[in-house]
């Protein structure tokens, strides 16, 4: 995938972290409540949860510092 804003080549990995609160993202400043992760918004599902870890699939461009993600994110 070529960058969208320098239209280098992008780099192509895998995020990871722990897999207890999932990956979450929610418009604005403010980030997921626990009602949110209570009612299941606001889940990026991208992410692949096992038992302690996630992992994503990102391209990531080094020159502009920006990761791409295919991703939804639960309503
Ligand atoms: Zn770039």
């Amino acid at each position: 995938m070529d960058c969208p804003y320098c239209k280098k080549e992008m780099k192509e990995g895998i995020l990871s972290g722990d897999a207890r609160q999932g990956v979450s993202w929610k418009e604005g400043e403010k980030k997921a409540s626990m009602i949110d992760k209570v009612v299941g918004s606001c889940k990026v599902t991208a992410a692949k949860v096992g038992l302690s870890v996630f992992t994503i699939q990102a391209h990531f461009c080094e020159g502009c510092k920006k990761m791409i993600i295919d991703t939804d994110v639960t309503k």
